[in-house]
């Protein structure tokens, strides 16, 4: 799958045309190329599973380990009806990058089950989870494989993950997954740790851009896990949160949106639609606000050839994976826009998710505090790096953040070298 086929249309092809632009820069060596766009590993499983109603219904899954150079493979795992292989490779491939930009001794991996967790119930979701875990356990293990939430899985879902290892191996593992409830090995902050890390992002952004995140109008598209905390967190630094969007519809306000309500009646009727502090807005109406920061913070491809040419932030900060194409991102380029790509982005979540793996690994558990300014220096200290390489390779901020990413899991292939 990695680089023969024709992979026009795909998401790993869009994921190739990122990479490639910057090994060419760095006149990364074919053999190199090549291992660094092969994922190591792919693991397709099925996993039966005895619905409410006693049928049983066979939920196909995946667990992609792409490239484990830099230590444990790392990535969260999603449950969503449209997830494909290409998909979750994809993804895969991008941790690999995210850990190496982030700087933490990871590799990258992702996994996947095709499913729609809005129509299953909590018994059916877990009988999906241990299934699906014991079809792929040889493969994790936190020397191996650590997996964390993604889309529609949460601390949940991690319990029942590090549960279902620990019954196999005969002893409690903590370690083997991250994002854990905290009273099982969780870490204090790893909740809120994406959406911290794409706030610190835009101050920063807004920073080197000229402006103050103090009064900037902000517009978040998806509110999960990150969007919802990044807006908290944006509109606890003093930006003005105007619109927020999800899969339902979305809410506008010019003076601002009332946040900790909005978080409360999302949380109640699982949308931002119908919320009264604010006026309707669609998807496409958020992509045309005239806004300072927009942070898309839902799925893939959202920002594409069709409606780049609406979009008028000043700075993009990507808290979701993979939500602007290549062509897209090229034009935003051209257009001055200032975009945080998603590998750089969105770090705050495997940053602290390192984090918990550690004090799991240690038995000692860290404050609130000391989680949260370690995280706030690696996220700074790697804004910077790749800042200052975009600088000196006068390239936008993705490329550069492939750069550095790229040449650190290159270094260490290359003093590894070959086995056998
Ligand atoms: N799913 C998150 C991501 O895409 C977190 C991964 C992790 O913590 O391992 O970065």
């Amino acid at each position: 799958m990695a680089t023969d086929g024709n992979l026009d249309g795909t998401l790993f092809g869009a994921m190739l045309r990122e990479f490639e632009e910057a090994a060419r820069i760095l006149s990364l060596e074919r053999g190199i190329w090549r291992i660094l766009t092969s994922p190591k590993r792919q693991i397709t499983v099925s996993c039966p599973v005895q619905m409410d109603n006693g049928e049983i219904i066979v939920f196909t899954g995946y667990r992609v380990q792409y490239n484990v150079t830099l230590g444990p493979a790392k990535g969260g795992i999603r449950y969503h009806p449209g997830v494909t292989l290409d998909e979750v490779t994809t993804l895969a491939a991008w941790m690999t990058w995210k850990c190496a930009v982030a700087h933490i001794p990871f590799g990258g991996g992702k996994g996947g089950v095709i499913c729609d967790p809005s129509v299953m119930s909590r018994r059916e979701l877990e009988a999906l989870t241990r299934r699906y875990i014991a079809e792929i356990i040889d493969a994790i293990g936190p020397e191996k494989d650590v997996p964390a939430p993604d889309v529609n899985t949460n601390e949940q879902t991690m319990a029942w993950i590090m549960d279902t290892y620990s019954m196999h191996v005969g002893h409690t593992e903590t370690a083997v997954v991250t994002g854990k409830p905290l009273e099982l090995g969780g870490s204090l902050g790893r909740r809120e740790a994406t959406g911290r890390g794409v706030m610190i992002m835009a101050r920063e952004s807004a920073r080197h851009v000229g402006f103050d995140i103090k009064g900037a109008k902000v517009g978040v598209q998806g509110f999960g896990n990150v969007g919802s905390v990044s807006a908290d967190l944006l509109a606890k630094a003093g930006a003005r949160i105007v619109a927020v969007s999800d899969w339902k519809g979305g809410v506008y306000n010019a003076k601002g949106l009332d946040v900790p309500a909005l978080l409360d009646y999302a949380g109640r009727n699982r949308t931002v639609q119908g919320f009264a502090g604010g006026e309707p807005l669609t998807n496409d109406g958020l992509f045309k606000l005239e806004l300072d920061v927009l942070i898309p913070a839902a799925l893939e491809n959202q920002i594409t050839m069709a409606n780049v040419a609406d979009i008028r932030a000043r700075v993009i900060v990507e808290g979701a994976n993979g939500p602007t194409t290549p062509d897209a991102n090229d034009q935003l380029y051209k257009r001055g826009i200032f975009v945080v790509p998603d590998i750089l982005a969105n770090s705050g979540g495997v940053t602290a998710s390192y984090f918990e793996w550690v004090q799991d690994r240690h038995g000692y558990f860290w404050t609130e505090q000391e989680v949260n300014e370690r995280l706030e220096a690696k996220i700074v200290q790697a804004f910077d790096a790749v800042r200052q390489t975009s600088i000196d390779f006068k390239v936008d901020m993705r490329t550069a953040a492939y750069i550095v990413a790229i040449k650190r899991v290159a270094d260490v292939t290359r003093v590894r070298g070959m086995y056998a």
